[in-house]
């Protein structure tokens, strides 16, 4: 049947591709009744500024499979993405970040706290994104000046897409954008300097090679004087070390996400954290 096909048709004869389709077909089963079996779950990790206090969270989807265990992000948001569900299972982690921040916004000792949600750019892109987006707020009632949308430079790789009118729609509610992993996409200073941002979040990969590579120090340097230049907030993520953070700190960058101040936990664990400190 392979040969009737004609020479450019891909048969999937060998049997370690065979394999690997027949895992990704069943992930992406899995997948599908993971939103129905309450497989999801909002991790977060703690931000923190100069005196180590808690500042926010970033809100961290995780899968609890039956067999596999906890299954990384940077495994199924891919297949979410190819797959479509995204929209959905994004709606999810912004419904429940939402709700818990107006939570937090209840409490006297947390009031204070941020929260920063990841924002997949097909889930951006869709067209129910606002409208999904406006139910959410109005539902949960939380407070949108606390609320980080997080979004990386691809979301701006569409030609002729409308995500700059988005962006200001949301930002009209109160909404701030956080561009995520900044310094690893291939957007244009003279364009990036143009969106409606109010943050920058220097990616894991300078962070952690400031002490390291002097190219990288770099690229660290000269993003903090940027966002202090278009008046932007800067946070570093992936902080690990003392050394790291004293490194940011007398190179002016205030705020710090990494394992050294806490790994993404549970809700429960964050709160612990957050009391015992
Ligand atoms: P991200 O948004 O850049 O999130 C930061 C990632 O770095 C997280 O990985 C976090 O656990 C990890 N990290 C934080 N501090 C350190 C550190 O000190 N050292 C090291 N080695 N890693 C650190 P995680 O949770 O595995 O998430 C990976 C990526 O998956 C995220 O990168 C984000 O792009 C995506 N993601 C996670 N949750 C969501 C979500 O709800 N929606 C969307 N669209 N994407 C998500
Ligand atoms: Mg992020
Ligand atoms: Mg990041
Ligand atoms: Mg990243």
């Amino acid at each position: 049947q392979a040969k009737a096909k004609g020479r450019d048709t891909l048969c999937f004869f060998d049997p370690v591709m065979q394999a690997a389709l027949l895992a990704s077909i069943h992930l992406e089963r899995d997948l599908r009744q993971a939103l129905v079996l309450h497989q999801w779950q909002l991790y977060y990790q703690l931000q923190v500024d100069i005196n180590g206090n808690a500042i926010g969270a970033e809100a961290l989807l995780r899968w609890q499979h039956p067999e596999r265990g906890l299954v990384s992000p940077e495994e199924f948001i891919p297949l979410l993405e190819s797959t479509g569900l995204i929209s959905e299972v994004g709606a999810w982690v912004l419904e429940k970040a939402c709700y818990q921040l107006a939570l937090w916004a209840q409490n006297d000792q947390l009031c204070h706290l941020t929260m920063s949600v990841n924002i997949s750019p097909l889930q951006f892109h869709d067209i129910e994104f606002i409208p999904h987006v406006k139910a959410i707020f109005n539902r949960s009632k939380a407070p949108l000046e606390r609320l980080k949308l997080e979004v990386t430079e691809s979301l701006f790789l569409e030609p002729d897409d409308n995500a700059h009118d988005k962006m200001l729609s949301l930002k009209a509610l109160g909404v701030r954008f956080s561009l995520d992993d900044f310094g690893t996409g291939y957007s244009s200073l003279a364009y990036l300097a143009q969106l409606p941002l109010d943050q920058l979040k220097i990616d894991q990969t300078f962070v952690q090679q400031v002490l390291t590579s002097s190219a990288n120090a770099a690229i660290v340097e000269s993003t903090i004087v940027l966002a202090e230049s278009l008046d932007l907030e800067i946070i570093a993520e992936g902080v690990e070390t003392r050394a790291q953070q004293a490194w940011l700190l007398a190179h002016g960058c205030c705020a710090y996400q990494g394992y050294l101040f806490g790994r993404p936990v549970t809700l429960e664990e964050f709160e612990a954290q957050l009391a015992a400190a």
